[in-house]
């Protein structure tokens, strides 16, 4: 199996007159434990915290968050031992990304809305910070300048093995991702697909990122006409899913049984250009979708919303 793969296209929403292929590139094989997007952007901040000789790394994370589980996977095979500071209170049934996380040997700590907005001013951090001497803080998702430079060598692997594809196509929630592929000279023109409502304006940020860490360094202006921005993608908003999106999941799953998507970021993504591709406005002959993995955030949603389970018809869920 090809980590580019083709991706099947449901009927209803195929349009003859336009020749638009969707391929995929699967970033969710590429760890067995940490699939996705998540450890691109731990590995400089990995490196920064070996550098600074930081006996512990900490970070940030709702209790279904890809970032935590991937944080904890990847931290598994160092002999680094991690902190997450976990937004709410901690259940005693822990979700199954927190119960992952503790497994992983993670140590959890609750903290309050207010302290989790405050981050590294937050008087837990000063707490922390006091009683573990040497501690190393990844931003909430891992993101800044560090995150966007392993995404931009992310971008040099793809790139590595797509020749063909005249548009890239990614989800975005802090945008880190999207700011380190445009980043990457070798980027075609890149689609970036908003998970959040409102983020509008971060179009912006994501250009000011990528030309931080553009490699040879391009200015935000000369960065603008390689990237299209779509803001008009969320269904409802981040993490909700509408019905329109939840049908065309059931469609999309049985036209490609094998290529599961995640319920708060790529479905989403896919969806829109999908519904792009029927209305005949999209401009691409060969377009790649890099998936960035997230699947275990299906615990987080009932059985039922989950098109990749298959469940007998009359079972009792
Ligand atoms: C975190 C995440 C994203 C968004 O990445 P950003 O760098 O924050 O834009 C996209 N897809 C999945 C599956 C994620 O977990």
């Amino acid at each position: 199996m090809s980590i580019i793969q083709a991706v099947n296209i449901p009927t209803a929403w195929q349009n003859a007159d336009h020749d638009c292929a969707l391929f995929v590139y699967r970033g969710d094989l590429e760890h067995p434990h940490a699939p996705g997007n998540k450890w691109h952007k731990l590995k400089y901040h990995l490196h920064a915290a070996k550098q600074a000789k930081a006996h512990y790394l900490a970070t940030f994370g709702g209790p279904y968050s890809n970032h935590l589980h991937a944080f904890a996977n990847t931290l598994a095979n160092t002999s680094l031992p991690g902190i997450a500071v976990v937004r709410g209170e901690l259940q005693p049934r822990l979700t199954a990304t927190l119960r992952d996380v503790a497994d992983a040997g993670i140590e959890l700590w609750p903290c309050t809305r207010k302290d989790y907005r405050l981050a590294q001013r937050s008087e837990l951090v000063a707490y922390i910070n006091a009683l573990y001497q040497g501690v190393y803080w990844l931003p909430e998702g891992g993101g800044g300048i560090l995150g966007a430079k392993g995404c931009r060598d992310w971008a040099a692997d793809i790139d590595y093995l797509d020749h063909e594809c005249d548009a890239w196509l990614v989800s975005s929630g802090t945008g880190t991702t999207a700011a380190g592929l445009l980043a990457a000279d070798k980027t075609p023109h890149l689609h970036v697909v908003s998970a959040l409502k409102g983020a509008e304006a971060q179009a912006e940020d994501i250009l000011s990122l990528a030309s931080l860490v553009s490699d040879p360094v391009l200015d935000s202006a000369s960065l603008r006409h390689k990237m299209t921005f779509h803001s008009d993608a969320h269904e409802g908003g981040y993490a909700k899913q509408s019905q329109a999106l939840e049908a065309f999941m059931r469609f999309f799953a049985s036209a490609n049984p094998e290529l599961p998507l995640d319920p708060v970021y790529g479905c989403k993504t896919v969806f829109h250009v999908v519904k792009k591709i029927h209305a005949g406005e999209w401009p691409h002959r060969r377009t790649l979708f890099i998936h960035t993995g997230g699947l275990q955030g299906w615990r987080g949603y009932r059985d039922t919303l989950n098109p990749y389970i298959a469940s007998p018809p009359d079972s009792e869920k």
